[in-house]
Parts: structure tokens; sequence; C-alpha cells
């Protein structure tokens, strides 16, 4: 191929748009990596409405990380002490299908598992749920995005009705006041903040930005106020600043008369939230608490942002209501500029949301409890009543307890790594190691997770596969395929199709593109909020990007002309009775509090250049030369009173489990606080796993576990 190829970054949630060149463009030298490799060439799109030509380190260098450590044949072996052994296709899918029926007749439907991920495109989450939730009568598929914005879809569901952001990133550049909480936006989402950092920038006197983080980020050193708050204070000072919106009267009645429900319970909850008891509980001052709360109180748009830092949470979905709340209370949502905005963290997780991709869905935003839902999805798949169970799967850590306590007897594991990303390490290797029987489907090989699997299945990954992806604005972008897959490698989607047929679906899965698959799947969210039914592939590739709500009604001009579309604008919420509903949560807290035998709170996150577990990231020499090792963040105060300098190795240790590291003495870190990148699995770093240390104690509605912050005890080694 010599010509552009317009895509999208497979990497974050901001979903750039890219155009890639192949190594040797006529009249050009080639291309070459730093091994002198000639490699693909990635720069961003000037013409996807997202991004407009930006790009950050991870999208400008993925081509270099695309032919290395490629998984090209499925490979198995009967134990895990046991080497691999190549295959053939034809005999992994004899294997699989043959435990698949074995499973389900033994131990029932309910002992079949998938993990997947948000790498997956949406057509693969399609498939996949078809398979598991209507072929197999399972709900057990959970994705990785689990432990990612759960907590954000419980929110949105439980105050609005449905999933789905209010917002689109026009609002960045509209809003008077941004409210970033939980969420180092600079590094973790940055071609976001760029376009709010130029926004911000021009408009520095009437434009302001808060950010609510215990660390002082690349995010927070933008701020105009910096609120740096203890480890789980999130929900007190969210309560705190609606305390003085109210006394105030810096509400918006109107709205709250006629657009909401749950105000009066709201309020008598906020009342316990006196300024000078929130400062002192969130450790920051009563001024500050009271201009954060006057910012809210004189922006006509507030925008708020969030993401890990509160979705990780065991409150997850209480500290996501309370963000709403003061949405709800001061009027902002459903204008430019304003609204309550979860950034995603992976390149499809929202596409995965509208497929399905989680135990208690099902596609279009549907829920597997509901027997009407259910009916609808059934019919679509040409499947018996009652196929779909009414019972919600197993939730990602779910999973891993069914292996501990024998109870899952398959379980296919695709595009994610849970040897590296799920909390307390120890507990979550040892289960994997249970596991009769696991299918590991990856671009990349070795990774940490393999080491657990019996079969390993090749898959194609971006730039191999036509497939659509959403970001966390709703745009839908079209990737198509420019490479040939390495070896035997296939999308993902046509593995589980191939499955399904070899387990006597052929017409369920007799498709034969992902252009067939993504019409079929679209059909499903026709009339529902997520209405994508307008959006075909070709329609994509002749158009580009579209954001939905794209009915079936939007030509080609009108969906393509819109990028600034916003859900609510009317005020009538996706609830029965279409008012929105003010949540009343008091503070919990950390689920792991420090104590005398652990007294820091340990906080998690990710660093500008990685991605995740680093399958990808890991193999881009610019990458790894950026951020070599992991380092333990500490205030200064922390380290003279342990005797330790910067540089210096520790070990940290919680009761779960242990790492050693250097430190990186810093002020940008409270006293009693600590951080550390959870980047590096036992393949790149000995002992430096951050996820031996957390737990998984998780929020009780959206299940996703608190990995954000622990309590540990330091050891100058
Ligand atoms: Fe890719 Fe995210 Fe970077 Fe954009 S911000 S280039 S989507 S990693």
């Amino acid at each position: 191929m010599t010509e552009v190829a317009k895509t999208l970054c497979p990497y974050c949630g901001v979903g750039c748009g890219l155009e890639v060149l192949p190594p040797a463009s006529p009249g050009k030298a080639v291309h070459r990596d730093s091994q002198g490799n000639p490699v693909w060439q990635a720069r961003g799109d000037r013409a996807h409405p997202s991004s407009q030509g930006m790009v950050c380190v991870k999208g400008a260098t993925l081509p270099e990380a695309l032919d290395k450590d490629r998984l090209k044949y499925p490979m198995m072996r009967d134990s895990l002490d046991q080497p691999f052994k190549r295959v053939s296709w034809a005999a992994a899918f004899d294997r699989i299908v043959e435990q698949l029926q074995r499973v389900r007749q033994t131990q029932g439907p309910e002992a079949i598992c998938m993990y997947g991920s948000g790498q997956l495109q949406s057509e693969d989450y399609y498939v996949a749920q078809k398979l598991l939730k209507g072929c197999l009568g399972t709900n057990n598929f959970d994705a990785n995005s689990r432990l990612c914005m759960s907590s954000a879809v419980s929110g949105y569901i439980q105050s609005f009705g449905s999933d789905g952001p209010p917002c689109c990133y026009a609002d960045l550049e509209l809003t008077d006041c941004a409210f970033l909480i939980g969420t180092n936006t600079a590094e973790c989402h940055p071609i976001i903040f760029n376009r709010f950092r130029k926004y911000h920038k021009k408009n520095k006197r009437k434009v302001k930005l808060v950010v609510v983080d215990p660390r002082r980020t690349e995010t927070a050193k933008d701020a105009d106020l910096h609120l740096a708050i203890r480890p789980g204070t999130d929900i007190t000072l969210l309560n705190g600043i609606a305390h003085i919106l109210l006394k105030q009267g810096q509400i918006n009645a109107l709205f709250i008369d006629e657009c909401t429900t749950g105000f009066t319970e709201y309020a008598e909850v906020v009342s316990h939230y006196p300024p000078a008891q929130v400062a002192q509980v969130c450790g920051i001052s009563v001024q500050d608490l009271e201009t954060a709360a006057q910012y809210w109180a004189e922006s006509e748009r507030v925008l708020s942002l969030w993401s890990m830092g509160v979705n990780q949470s065991s409150e997850g979905t209480a500290k996501v209501r309370t963000i709403i709340n003061l949405h709800l209370m001061t009027g902002n949502i459903g204008k430019p500029g304003a609204g309550p905005f979860s950034l995603t963290g992976q390149p499809n997780a929202m596409g995965g949301r509208e497929a399905g991709g989680l135990a208690h869905i099902l596609p279009g935003y549907r829920l597997v409890k509901d027997p009407w839902h259910r009916q609808q999805v059934e019919q679509v798949w040409q499947l018996p009543p009652g196929s779909i169970s009414p019972e919600p799967g197993l939730a990602a850590w779910d999973m891993m307890l069914g292996l501990e306590y024998g109870q899952v007897g398959f379980f296919w594991i695709a595009a994610t790594n849970p040897a590296v990303s799920m909390p307390d390490l120890e507990r979550t290797k040892a289960a994997l190691r249970k596991s009769p029987f696991t299918v590991y489907q990856d671009a990349y090989f070795p990774t940490e997770t393999a080491d657990f699997a019996h079969v390993l299945l090749p898959a194609a990954q971006w730039s191999e596969k036509p497939g659509v992806m959403t970001n966390s604005e709703r745009m839908v972008t079209y990737c198509p395929a420019f490479r040939l897959p390495p070896g035997e490698a296939k999308a993902d989607w046509e593995i589980f199709a191939e499955v399904g047929r070899r387990l006597g679906f052929e017409s369920q899965f007799a498709f034969e593109s992902s252009a067939q698959v993504y019409d079929e799947f679209v059909q499903l969210t026709q009339g529902r909020l997520c209405d994508m039914s307008g959006i075909s592939h070709q329609r994509l590739a002749d158009v580009g990007p579209i954001q939905w709500p794209c009915p079936v009604s939007e030509t080609a001009e009108t969906a393509v002309d819109k990028h600034d579309k916003r859900l609510y604008t009317n005020l009538w919420f996706a609830t029965p009775d279409g008012r929105a509903r003010f949540a009343a949560f008091h503070a919990q807290g950390l689920a792991e509090p420090p104590d005398a035998d652990y007294p820091f709170v340990m906080t998690t996150g990710r660093l500008y250049g990685h991605w995740h577990t680093q399958s990808r990231t890991g193999r881009v020499e610019k990458i790894t030369k950026m951020h070599p090792a992991p380092l333990l963040e500490m205030n200064p105060r922390d380290a003279q009173k342990l005797e330790i300098q910067s540089g210096e190795w520790v070990e940290v240790r919680s009761p779960r489990g242990s790492v050693k590291l250097r430190v990186q003495v810093t002020q940008n870190i409270k006293r009693g606080t600590l951080f550390m990148p959870m980047h590096w699995g036992f393949l790149w770093a000995e002992a430096a796993e951050c996820n031996a240390l957390t737990h998984a104690q998780s929020c009780p509605m959206s299940l996703q576990p608190e990995l954000k912050a622990c309590a540990v005890q330091v050891w100058p080694l």
C-alpha cells in the first residue's frame, strides 16, 4: 500500500485520528526505527474532529510496536508446566469446542467465562456477546473496562436512566470552569488536555481550571485552584461544595423543580458537611474550599471531567453520582460547555458498552435483567425466547474468585493482560493457575498472562483488520485494514464466529465481513439513546468519523456536519419519568485506610508514555527510554523521617504483597501519600508489580475494584 490510511489511535479513549504511511513512499527515503528496520509512520489527522491533528508520543510511535514479538500461530499444551507446541487452527478450534461442550454439559453454562478488553473493536465485542450471552446462555462476559469505567456506567444509569457521557470535546472550549477530579488529564488523556489548555491560556481571566488530586500532577500545575485532598475524601469535598452552594442559595431551583427528583434527601445529607469540618477531613484550607464553591457559583457553564481517581474506588458509583449532583443542583447539563463528562480509558471501551460488553448489559445499552430487552436481542439474534439468561454474569474480579473456588471450568481471555492488571496479584495468579482450561487470544507473545494459558490464539490487531471504535465523546471512527496480519493471525470476531459455527449456530454466525457484523449490531441500537443505525462501515469510510446519536434518518451530510452533539439538551432524561435523580450519599472513605502497621496510602496511576501493561509501549525504544523503570514518589518530609534519599531502593509492603523500587523524593505529593505507576509486570521488571499491593474491595454497585489506593509500609533497603 502506498496511500495514506486514515484511522484511529488504538491506545486511549481520547481516540485521536491518525494518518499512517507505509515505510517507503514514492520519492522519499525509507522510514526506519532505531534499529534500522523499515517501519510505518504515524502522524495526527488534521481532519479528525476529536483531535484536530494532535497526537501524543504513544500514537506517534505506534507503528514501531506492530511487528515485534507477535503471536503468529495457534499453540497448545496440556498443562502449564509443559512448553507450547504449534498446532493448526483446526486442532485449536476442535479442542476449544470440545472443552466448551464438556464444561457446558458437566458444570453448566455458568462455568464458562470470557474476559475481554476495550482494545477490541465493536465487531469483536458484538460477536463475543452473541456467542456467550446468546448461544452459550451465560452472561459471563466481562471486560477490563470493569477495572476502568464501570462506576461511570453505573452512575450514569442510576442518575440519568442510561449509560452515555452527555458531553463532547467541543465543550472543552466553551466552558467557564473545568472541574477535574481524579484525572491526570495532561498525562493520561493528553490531547483532550491540549485542547482545553489552549483555550484556558487564551481566556485566562474568565475561564477557571480546578484540579482535585492528592498529587501535584502535570494537570494540577496548570490549575487556578489545586485541591490536594487526602485520598478517598472526594465525596466529603463534593458534599462540602454543595453545602456552601445551598447555604448561599447558588442553586438552579427551576431546573431542580422541573427536571429532577430526590433533592430534599440530598440537601439533608449535604447539610452535614460544614466547611470547617470538610476542610479538616480533606486536608485543605476552608478558603480553598470556598473558592471552589465560588467558581461553581459564578460560572454559567461548568464541565466536570473525571477518570480512574473517581471510578477505581469502593465507592466509585457514589462518587460519580455526587459529581452529577452538583451539575443537577446548578443546572449544568444539556447546554454547551457544561456537564458531567467521564473520560474513558481504553480506545473502544465506549464501543464495548454500546455492544453490551459487560456482564450486566446487552447491545444497545440494554440490561440483561430487563425481560423486554432480552426479548428484543433474542429476536435479532434469531434465538428461541429464554436463550439469554436473566442473571447478570460474573464481573472481572468475580471471575478470579470463580477460578479460585473451582466454579469456572473454561476461561477465555482476549486482548488483555490480567496477570498484571488485576488487583491482589498473587491471589489473581494463584486463581489463574487453578484454571482447568484457559484460552488466551492476543496479538503479542510473550505476555505475562500467556504463562497461564493452555491454548494461545494469534489475534490480528489494529491496522490488520477493518473495524470500528468509539471514543470518549461518542465519536465513531472506521479503522481500515492496511497491513496483512502476521503468520496465521485472525480477527477476534472471526475466531468467535468460527467457534459459534462449530457449536452448531451456523446461521447466527454466517458473517462474511466485519461490515456485516457492524450492520447487524447497529440494528440493535435503533431507537436507543446510543442510536447508531445511521452509521455503517461504508458511510464512515466515505465521510469520516460520525458522532452518535446518528439515527438512520441522518443523511451522510448531516451526520458528519455535527461534531458537537450532546445528550439531554431537551432536559428530558432517560428515566421512566424523564427526570434525573439526585443521590444522597455520605462519604465512606478508603476501603483500606492507613493504620499504625501500614501508615502510608499508596496511590497508583499511569505515566505519559506508557500504556497499561506495556504489551505495545514496552516494545518502543523512545518510550522505554522516557520511562525505563517504575519509581515511588514520596514527600520530602516522609523521606527524611525514613532517612531515604532520592534514587535509593525501598521495599513497599501491603497486607498482600511487596515490591522493590527506587524512590523519587518530590514536593508534588502530600505527606503520608505515595504514588506508583501501574505499567510494570514481571516481564518488564522484577518485583515491581504495582498490583501485588492493591486490594480487590469493590464498589458494590459497579463492582469496580479500588485499584487506586491501598495502605502500605515502606522499608529502606
Ligand atoms: Fe493515542 Fe490517546 Fe495519545 Fe491520542 S492521546 S494519540 S488516542 S494515546
